[in-house]
């Protein structure tokens, strides 16, 4: 026998999964009939694909089997699946393969009762048998292998492995249950979880239990072991919609997506005719802990005619739907598609493309019909949605009337729908602003003139919209123009006033020889009521903010962006600028109109020192 040492990061999630999961410690059950579960998927899907396993005699099936008898309670989960050799042992039970958990185990926040949550989401496995057992054994025997290995541990820190005996394929894990667990060596207890949670299970499930029998006057007559199916094994999705409570819906939705909460909606549809498909698609209610790393885990299962053929199959979904759970079950894909094969799949593809439409046609009605459900919606999934808007060109239109924004005249979220309702009669665009915080986009001077003319503005915080938005150009013919572009004063139609300009040539003369390349113009302004200048973009330009995130990303030959910088024609610096004589303190004033307009759009300063003297000196001639 050797004993072997857990990874470190497996003893935290013990510990974590010990404490934070206590009030739903039932759920190890639901984690064990789940692998086991997986595990004949995995040997199915072998018999039917792979010659070396055509001849093999596969009985699919798990048996629970449980001992009340005195102080020794034992649990037993047994499967005929795919089992495990010594390597994987070690590799699955003893180590965490999956990088996602690593990510999982930092976002922990030692609140048991956020943590708690996340845990559900993540899907707690195997080690969860630990809240529940003393002592956990599992034997298992490698389809396709000679000998069997048993595992063992106490869940403190090492486990030890040694040969075992076994007849054939398969995993056994004996659980001895201690004080925290010993309830569950009960048939009630166990009957009621597995229909609880395992009740659409495609393998049958077996408890194993005595019956005692009476005689007629009610005397104890003798004890049968007996062994009965505790659950209804049919695949949910395959059943009529009519037939399918509510609540059975959100028990499937349990089992395959490992939440503890309900889903927020779901939508089941199958396809007849040329294809036939069943899909059964979840939307959580809370966004997957993992949505935004590049290694999320894909939410929908592919299965062939009730086959499962994989749950680790990003294709199935475009990546903006990526919280998305569920199934999608194909009668005419070939059993044995290899991954390749599966990614060129033409009928998949369709598949795929229709899911879509689908999901989004919900999605819009459930913003028409269920207007609290889609909040709930919006507030987890509209950023994942805006992706859509660059990577799925296709449903551009429908994604447009789906994705939500802040706006300077309404509260909460707002559609572009319900901003082209309230446009102006010959108001000639949808304006936005974008930037990093909702509360200085709303003080910036770039509004002040659309404020006067009550033209609404969209407030555009998240980190997707300066990206995505200026690629969309327009919604149903009305174009989007960001405020802080040179060619968004359309409606701001004050023509600029020709002898004002005139009379303020000199000072922007002097003002961009002072300032040189920190700009690429000075102009008169009409948007500005209060502040004396603004910056905005020259609309071929990136803006500023879109230029530091390319950069982020590795582009390292940009130019720098050069604003434009925009003067108030009738704010009181500006005015008295046109008689100002002593050329270091105009520069002064020229500087400061430029820093601050850059202040209050939340930019950095490149001399930040250089300011402060300025002000300084200012406020020294001031005071
Ligand atoms: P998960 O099921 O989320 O991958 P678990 O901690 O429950 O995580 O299980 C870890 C791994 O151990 C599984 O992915 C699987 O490879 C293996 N495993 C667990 N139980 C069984 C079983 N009954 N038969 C075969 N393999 C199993």
């Amino acid at each position: 026998m050797a004993t072997h040492q857990f990874q470190t990061e497996v003893n935290q999630l013990l510990h974590l999964i010990i404490h934070s999961l206590y009030s739903h410690k039932e759920i190890f059950l639901r984690e064990l009939v789940s692998n086991s579960s997986d595990a004949l998927d995995k040997l199915k899907y072998l018999t039917l694909t792979d010659q070396a396993f055509k001849d093999l005699s596969f009985d699919p099936r798990i048996d629970i089997e449980f001992s009340e008898e005195g102080d020794a309670k034992t649990l037993t989960v047994s499967d005929t699946g795919i089992g495990m050799n010594r390597d994987e042992l070690i590799e699955s039970l003893g180590t965490i393969a999956k990088s996602g958990t690593k990510a999982f185990l930092g976002q922990l926040t030692g609140d048991s009762r956020k943590d708690s949550n996340l845990i559900g989401q993540f899907g707690v496995g195997f080690y969860s048998v630990f809240m529940v057992a003393d002592r956990v054994e599992v034997v298992s025997r490698k389809a396709g292998e000679e000998g069997a290995w048993k595992w063992s541990s106490d869940g403190k820190g090492e486990f030890d492995l040694e040969e075992a005996q076994r007849e054939s394929c398969g995993t056994t894990v004996t659980l001895h249950l201690g004080e925290e667990g010993k309830e569950y060596a009960s048939r009630w207890q166990i009957e009621q979880i597995i229909k609880k949670y395992s009740n659409h299970i495609a393998f049958p499930i077996f408890l194993h239990y005595t019956k005692t029998d009476y005689d007629d006057k009610g005397k104890e007559k003798g004890k049968t072991p007996t062994v009965e199916q505790v659950n209804s094994a049919s695949a949910l999705w395959k059943r009529s919609k009519s037939e399918i409570s509510d609540e059975e819906y959100q028990e499937f939705y349990k089992t395959i997506s490992h939440d503890t909460e309900d889903a927020l909606f779901h939508l089941h549809t199958r396809a007849e005719g040329t294809m036939e498909y069943t899909t059964l698609f979840f939307v959580p209610k809370k966004a997957p802990f993992d949505m935004y790393q590049v290694d999320y885990r894909p939410g929908v299962k592919l299965y062939v005619k009730r086959v499962f053929i994989t749950d680790d199959e990003k294709e199935l979904m475009p990546t903006y739907l990526r919280f998305v759970r569920g199934v999608i079950d194909s009668e005419d894909l070939p059993l044995n598609v290899s991954r390749e094969i599966l990614q060129q799949n033409r009928i998949l593809a369709k598949i795929r493309e229709s899911s879509v439409k689908k999901l989004l046609g919900e999605f819009a009605r459930v913003a028409q019909e269920e207007p609290e459900k889609w909040l709930e919606f919006v507030e987890q999934f509209n950023r994942p949605l805006k992706e859509g808007l660059y990577s799925d060109y296709g449903n551009r239109e429908q994604l447009l009337d789906l994705v939500r924004f802040r706006s300077t005249k309404a509260e909460g979220w707002t559609s572009l729908a319900e901003y082209k309702e309230r446009m102006l009669p010959d108001q000639k665009a949808i304006y936005y602003i974008t930037g990093d915080n909702d509360k200085t986009l709303r003080n910036s001077p770039l509004l002040e003139a659309y404020r006067k003319k009550d033209i609404e503005v969209l407030i555009m915080s998240e980190d997707v919209d300066e990206l995505v938005i200026p690629m969309v150009g327009t919604y149903k013919e009305t174009e989007l123009k960001g405020v802080n572009r040179s060619d968004a004063g359309d409606d701001l139609d004050e023509k600029k006033d020709s002898a004002k300009d005139e009379e303020l040539k000199p000072v922007i003369e002097r003002m961009k020889s002072v300032l040189g390349d920190r700009v690429k113009d000075v102009v008169t302004s009409v948007r500005l009521a209060d502040s004396p200048s603004c910056i905005v973009v020259d609309e071929n330009d990136p803006t500023m903010k879109m230029a530091q995130m390319m950069k982020a990303m590795g582009q390292r030959d940009l130019p720098e962006v050069q604003p434009i910088l925009e003067i108030n024609p009738d704010h009181a610096i500006v005015t008295s600028m046109k008689s100002l004589e002593d050329d270091a303190r105009f520069a002064d004033a020229a500087f400061l109109l430029l820093d601050q307009a850059l202040l209050v759009e939340g930019e950095a300063l490149q001399e930040p020192a250089e300011f402060v003297k300025r002000l300084n000196r200012v406020m020294e001639s001031a005071l």
